[in-house]
């Protein structure tokens, strides 16, 4: 799926990162637990150097906490990091951050030395709920459309939390991994991507082909289908049957199923899902390697878009 996202965004947030990290001693990314890899940037880890960084895998009451037990393990296999699941929703496990901080930096976290914190993500992962929360107080603008244009003020506040942490009351903004295409329609779907950018019906096709083969008995409790569909499109029609969408001489509007499978997805009320597995995703690195590097691929060079 075509995702535009424009190149003085990109060099804005690593200008803006690399300055800020000057005056950072550990990172929190929050990513989506739906879609790890595709919420995760790069940058963070490229930028932070050896400073040790939480990643957060939020949102996680509407993950597969299986698929989740296996994105924790993939994380942390770099290192400096700490990979845990969340819903920053919840208090009480928000709670259990700064304790991690100074667990991860025993040398800080001293009247003397404040473990400074900052917090990055794409948009719409909970980095202004996760400031809230530890905050205890509404400091960042929370909200469903994920906004774009926001970005680390220069003129920063720092709020003290308890233990000697101090955290910046602006998240890091950072643009999301869309090089990948199914990266790209993952983003869509789980909503970090603003629905005016986005194409339902084409979009829902591609959650319809992966729930078919990962989720099947979901889609067939929820939409009471004795067979979820055996494509693509079959599921959208059959969504569309079953609720009713339809057009003038019976046609299936696919449209409206396609923004009834949507927001199913999105507010969880076809379970708990995720979007992309460790394994499904190095395949796709993969092959897009290998397009990359074929021939064909390489005399078009220059319109791969390089932060
Ligand atoms: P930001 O753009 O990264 O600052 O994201 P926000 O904090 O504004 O959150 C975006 C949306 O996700 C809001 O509607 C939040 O209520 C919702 N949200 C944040 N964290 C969670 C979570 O752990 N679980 C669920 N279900 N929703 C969440």
């Amino acid at each position: 799926m075509a995702v535009q996202w424009f190149p003085g965004h990109m060099n804005k947030a690593r200008r803006i990162i690399k300055q800020t990290m000057s005056d950072v001693d550990l990172v929190i990314e929050v990513m989506d637990a739906r879609i790890p890899y595709s919420s995760e940037n790069p940058l963070v880890d490229e930028l932070r150097r050896d400073r040790p960084c939480i990643k957060l895998l939020n949102k996680s009451d509407l993950a597969d906490p299986a698929v989740t037990a296996q994105w924790i393990a993939y994380f942390e296999k770099k290192l400096g990091v700490k990979a845990m699941e969340i819903s920053v929703l919840d208090r009480k496990q928000v709670s259990a951050i700064p304790g991690l901080c100074r667990k991860m930096l025993p040398e800080r976290g001293t009247a003397v030395k404040d473990i400074r914190v900052m917090i990055m993500g794409i948009p719409n992962v909970g980095k202004s709920t996760l400031i809230n929360t530890l905050a205890g107080k509404t400091i960042a603008k929370v909200g469903d459309e994920p906004a774009v244009t926001k970005d680390v003020s220069s003129a920063q506040q720092r709020i003290r939390l308890e233990g000697n942490i101090s955290l910046a009351d602006t998240p890091g903004i950072l643009w999301p991994k869309i090089e990948n295409p199914a990266s790209g329609y993952r983003l869509a779907i789980t909503g970090a991507i603003k629905n005016t950018a986005i194409d339902f019906e084409d979009i829902a096709l591609f959650a319809a082909d992966y729930l078919r083969q990962a989720y099947p008995e979901r889609l067939q409790q929820r939409y009471k289908l004795e067979q979820p569909g055996d494509s693509d499109i079959a599921v959208l029609e059959n969504v569309g049957r079953k609720r009713g969408c339809l057009r003038a001489g019976g046609v299936i509007d696919l449209q409206r199923a396609a923004e009834i499978l949507v927001h199913d997805i999105r507010s969880g009320a076809l379970g708990r899902l995720s979007m992309e597995t460790p394994q499904m995703v190095e395949q796709e690195i993969a092959e897009l390697e290998q397009a990359n590097d074929e021939p064909a691929s390489a005399e078009r060079g220059g319109d791969k878009e390089k932060p």
